[in-house]
């Protein structure tokens, strides 16, 4: 999988090489490039905004340098090209999903007030928020979204940090975690995980992951995937 960025502060995605995204990107599981649109500008100042149209405050990303940038990394190929935007679909696990099926994705940062509408119009495929509020840049989700997507790559997670059992992954908020030491300010580890009995243990965790997405997000119940079994078991209780 392949992300490129389209941006004006290549900088701020470094802080992607830490950690586990940075180790898959070591390994060469997932490539990332980022492009500094400053760079495919033709004004003689490197100027890459202007004023908008019709007046208005602030400043609106010209289209020009935008499309040179993404011609580059795009070439005569048809990448996926996504506009980080709070006027896109709100990012969720499905969607990551289906995007971590692509091979090459193209991601456009704004700033500013946002980019020329005919940029979204000529190279966009779709528009992506990650939630209902405004951040300064386009930055900052476009690292939400590469995490979020290449944590969905095989050989991105090791099999001691499978996807496969956490918060949104089914439907359903992970269960209650613990680690060492067995007590912590008088609050014990509850005793059925210090059983040794694998399938007791998943059972629980079964049911506490479904008695907290109840309690913290009953909005997810309805799409949650629950066994004809556990929802008899939860009208009974
Ligand atoms: N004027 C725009 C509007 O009202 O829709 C907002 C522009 S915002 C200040 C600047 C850039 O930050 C956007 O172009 C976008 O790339 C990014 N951005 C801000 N909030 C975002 C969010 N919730 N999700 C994704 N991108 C966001």
């Amino acid at each position: 999988m392949k992300f490129s960025v389209l941006t004006l502060f290549p900088e701020m995605l470094d802080a992607l090489s830490e950690s586990i995204i940075g180790r898959a990107i070591g390994k060469g599981i997932i490539e990332t490039e980022y492009v500094n649109i400053r760079d495919y500008s033709t004004d003689k100042h490197r100027r890459v905004d202007d004023y908008p149209y019709g007046a208005g405050g602030g400043m609106v990303m010209q289209p020009q340098p935008i499309y040179d940038a993404y011609k580059a990394v795009a070439g005569e190929s048809k990448p996926h090209v996504i506009y980080m935007s709070p006027q896109g679909k709100t990012l969720t696990q499905k969607k990551a999903r289906e995007l971590a099926q692509k091979g090459h994705i193209v991601i456009l940062c704004g700033h500013y007030e946002g980019v020329d509408e005919r940029i979204i119009e000529e190279i966009v495929d779709e528009e992506i928020s990650i939630g209902d509020y405004v951040l300064t840049g386009g930055e900052l989700p476009a690292m939400v979204l590469i995490d979020c997507i290449s944590r969905m790559i095989d050989g991105v997670l090791d099999s001691q940090e499978t996807a496969s059992v956490e918060s949104h992954y089914d439907g359903l908020l992970e269960y209650p975690q613990y680690t060492r030491p067995p007590e912590f300010m008088g609050r014990e580890v509850p005793e059925i995980l210090l059983s040794g009995h694998h399938a007791n243990i998943e059972k629980w965790r079964r049911e506490q992951s479904i008695l907290r997405t109840l309690k913290k997000r009953p909005e997810l119940m309805e799409n949650a995937a629950l066994t004809d079994k556990e929802k008899e078991w939860l009208k009974g209780i």
